[in-house]
């Protein structure tokens, strides 16, 4: 870094001119939410300082680590983005690609008995999971309004067989809860899927001051008694993190090819090098591995099934 050790000391001559912060003025910090021009920042001590950024910094995320300056009163600038494990995104407007969540390490893929289970939407989460790097879990939650639970088991079974955990939740009877916490503990995780399966309401179950929480950094952005329904990262009592990011019903394919989408299947991996054709695209292909292995149970047809149909999603979206 091309900045002076110490405070006043001579600047860097080849240094950017407004990049005279002196190194030891810099703190390390945590991106806890997003708050309208700001940014609520975590410090070591555990306080939330709201930060304004440079506009050379980009798209800071929450879940991001940066190096922060104080400034007059009880602001800060953020002055670094520190790098990343992991970077979360979604289509946004104009076809930008915005971050959702940085740092992360699980993705909890949660449906329910109402609405409907989207499996597609589970298989492309789970694939843009692969495609980032992140671990992965479904959550099946409302099972106390599951009437058919051996059902339900059996289709949980296939994502098990293939390595992802598997958890079975009430948000309201608190079935599961503790497998749940245990499956976070000391991850930084976010829980992703269809609107009203319960992901507010697990959020609450396993962080009782939520709203306490909330309700700070609404005042501390000058928001008074309005609360953010800004993504907000939270401290869970029992170790590690949660990511809850309101809205955010939809990411995963952005930046995905044909190819990315296929290895996102982790268990066609074994099978992609054994197809005929390096090009294959392992639907109708002569001599596809991939296929042949689902049409002779080595791979679970409804998996594959599904794969078609997002592959199919990603033509007709014109990105292949
Ligand atoms: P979100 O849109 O995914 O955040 O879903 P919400 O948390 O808002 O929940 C949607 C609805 O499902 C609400 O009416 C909740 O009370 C209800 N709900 C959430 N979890 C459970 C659960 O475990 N069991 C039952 N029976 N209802 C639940
Ligand atoms: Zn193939």
């Amino acid at each position: 870094m091309a900045k002076s050790p110490g405070n006043g000391g001579p600047r860097n001559p080849g240094a950017d001119p407004l990049d005279r912060t002196p190194l030891a003025a810099l703190q390390e910090g945590l991106v806890v939410s997003h708050l309208g021009q700001g940014l609520a920042i975590e410090n070591a001590a555990g306080e939330i300082v709201l930060c304004h950024t440079r506009r050379r910094l980009g798209n800071v995320a929450v879940g991001d680590r940066v190096l922060w300056e104080p400034m007059d009163g009880s602001q800060g600038r953020v002055e670094e983005l520190l790098p990343r494990r992991s970077l979360l995104t979604r289509p946004g407007h104009n076809a930008k690609i915005r971050p959702v969540a940085a740092n992360l390490d699980r993705v909890l893929v949660v449906v329910a008995p109402t609405p409907e289970p989207d499996w597609l939407l589970v298989d492309q989460y789970l694939a843009a999971c692969e495609h980032r790097g992140l671990a992965a879990a479904v959550v099946v939650n409302k099972i106390d309004r599951v009437e058919n639970r051996a059902g339900v088991l059996s289709v949980l079974e296939d994502y098990r067989a293939i390595g992802y955990p598997c958890v079975t939740t009430s948000a309201k009877s608190g079935e599961g809860l503790e497998e749940l916490r245990a499956l976070l503990a000391g991850q930084c995780a976010m829980l992703a899927g269809q609107s009203g399966v319960g992901k507010s309401s697990l959020t609450n179950a396993l962080l009782p001051d939520k709203q306490l929480r909330t309700q700070a950094l609404s005042e501390k952005a000058g928001l008074g008694r309005h609360t953010t329904t800004a993504a907000t990262l939270y401290h869970l009592p029992g170790g590690g993190d949660i990511i809850d990011s309101p809205g955010v019903a939809v990411f995963g394919l952005a930046e995905m090819t044909a190819l990315d989408l296929a290895s996102g299947y982790r268990e066609f991996r074994h099978w992609l090098a054994r197809c005929q054709f390096n090009d294959c695209r392992h639907t109708g292909d002569k001599g596809c591995a991939v296929r042949e292995a689902a049409e002779t149970g080595r791979i679970g047809m409804e998996r594959y099934r599904r794969f078609v149909k997002l592959l199919d999603k990603l033509q007709l979206a014109g990105r292949l």
